[in-house]
C-alpha cells in the first residue's frame, strides 16, 4: 500500500505518520521526490483501512499495491534510482554506463584489456574472479588474486570494477577489499542466502536475471537485497533460455522497458551472454540501448581465441571501439527531446 503525502505536510507530521504506521507493526519506505512524498507501507496491509488513512489531514490519497515486490516497485518510488558505483560513476536516471572487460580475470592481460576498454569509452571494468562454470573441471577463476588484479587496474585507470560474488562467505572479502559493484550471476539469481548477504552491505549489486527466470522473479530477487537494507540494486537482462538453439540464450529486449516501467532501479543489458557469439553481440547491444537500457555489460578480450572462458562471445578492442561509437549515436537518438509524445 502507498500513501501519497500532501505537499503541505511538515517534516514533523510526516515523521509522526511514519511512526504511527510502524507502531502498528508495518515497515515503511519513504520516497521524497521533487513533486510528491510517498510512504510505502509493507506488511499485511489488508489490516489497514484505506479510508482511515485518507481521512488524515496530511494524506492526499492511498493506493493498494498488488505486486509482491514493494521496495523495487516504481509505485513506491516514482523517480528513477541513481546508483553511485564509485569513482564518480553514476547509473540510472539518465546516466548511461558501459561496463566492459574479460569474462574471467586471467592475469597480466587484464590491464591491457582495461586500457583498451577505457579508451573506447567504457566507464566501468568488469572481470570475473570467481567463475560459475557448468563443468567443475573448467577454469574456476583466480579468486582473491583476480580481485587484486582488478583493484590494481581500477586504481591505475580510476574506474569502478564489477565482479561476481558466488558464495555468501566471500561477501565480506569483497567488502573489505572495496570492490565497487558486486555481480550476482544468473545462476545465483535465486540464491536467497547470497541475496540476503549482499543486502546487508551498501555495496551496489548488479543483479542478473536467472537463466529461466521471469521478470517478476528478478524483481523479487531485487526485493530480497533491498529488504535487507541495500537500496543500490542494478537489474540486468542477460538473455533467458528458450527453445532456440542458434544463440546461447534469447535476449528478452522486452524486459528492458517492462522493468523500467515496473521498477525505479537502473536496468542494464548484457548482449554477450544473451547471444553467445561475437558476430551478434554488437547488434544486440544496439537493440538494448535503443530499448532504453541505463547501461550495458559487454565482454571484451585482447585475444578471444585464447580466452579462459567465453571467448566465443568476446569482442576484440577494435570491435568494441566501433560498437561504442554507434552506441553513442543510438543513445542520442533515443534520448533527444523532440518535444512531443
Ligand atoms: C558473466 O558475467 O561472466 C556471467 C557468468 O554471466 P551470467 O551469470 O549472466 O551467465
Ligand atoms: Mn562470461
Amino acid at each position: 500500500m502507498i500513501a501519497v503525502v500532501k505537499q503541505t505536510a511538515t517534516e514533523e507530521q510526516l515523521a509522526h505518520f511514519v511512526s504511527w504506521i510502524e507502531g502498528r507493526g508495518f515497515k515503511t519506505h519513504v520516497s521524497q521526490g521533487d513533486n510528491e512524498t510517498i510512504v510505502g507501507i509493507i506488511g499485511d496491509t489488508t489490516q489497514i483501512d484505506p479510508f482511515l488513512l485518507e481521512s488524515m489531514s496530511i494524506i492526499e490519497r492511498v493506493q493498494r499495491v498488488s505486486e509482491p515486490f514493494k521496495k523495487a516497485n516504481r509505485k513506491f518510488h516514482p523517480e528513477d534510482t541513481i546508483v553511485d558505483c564509485g569513482h564518480g560513476v553514476l547509473i540510472g536516471g539518465g546516466h548511461f554506463q558501459v561496463m566492459a572487460g574479460p569474462c574471467s580475470v586471467e592475469g597480466q592481460n587484464l590491464i591491457q584489456i582495461a586500457v583498451a576498454c577505457k579508451e573506447a569509452g567504457a566507464t566501468m571494468l568488469r572481470g570475473g574472479a570467481y567463475k560459475p562454470r557448468t563443468s567443475p573441471y573448467a577454469f574456476q577463476g583466480m579468486g582473491e588474486k583476480g580481485l587484486d588484479l582488478l583493484l590494481e587496474a581500477s586504481e591505475e585507470l580510476d574506474m569502478p570494477i564489477v565482479s561476481e560474488v558466488m558464495d555468501p562467505r566471500d561477501v565480506q572479502v569483497f567488502v573489505d577489499k572495496g570492490i565497487d559493484v558486486m555481480q550476482i550471476g544468473a545462476r545465483n539469481s535465486q540464491n536467497f542466502t547470497l541475496l540476503k548477504e549482499v543486502g546487508k552491505t551498501t555495496v551496489p549489486v548488479l543483479l542478473k536475471r536467472g537463466i529461466a527466470g521471469t521478470i517478476d522473479e528478478l524483481l523479487m530477487a531485487a526485493e530480497y537485497v533491498m529488504s535487507e537494507g541495500n537500496p543500490n540494486v542494478i537489474l540486468c537482462e542477460r538473455g533467458i533460455r528458450s527453445f532456440e538453439t542458434r544463440t546461447r540464450n534469447t535476449f528478452d529486449i522486452n524486459a528492458i522497458p517492462v522493468l523500467k516501467h515496473l521498477s525505479h532501479l537502473p536496468v542494464v543489458g548484457d548482449p554477450s551472454h544473451a547471444t553467445g557469439y561475437t558476430r551478434y553481440v554488437r547488434q544486440a547491444a544496439y537493440a538494448a540501448t535503443a530499448a532504453g537500457a541505463d547501461g550495458l555489460e559487454i565482454e571484451v578480450h585482447n585475444c578471444p581465441s585464447e580466452a579462459f572462458s567465453d571467448g566465443a562471445q568476446a569482442l576484440t578492442p577494435a570491435q568494441f571501439t566501433d560498437a561504442m561509437r554507434r552506441i553513442a549515436l543510438i543513445r542520442e537518438a533515443v534520448t533527444t527531446d523532440l518535444g512531443e509524445e
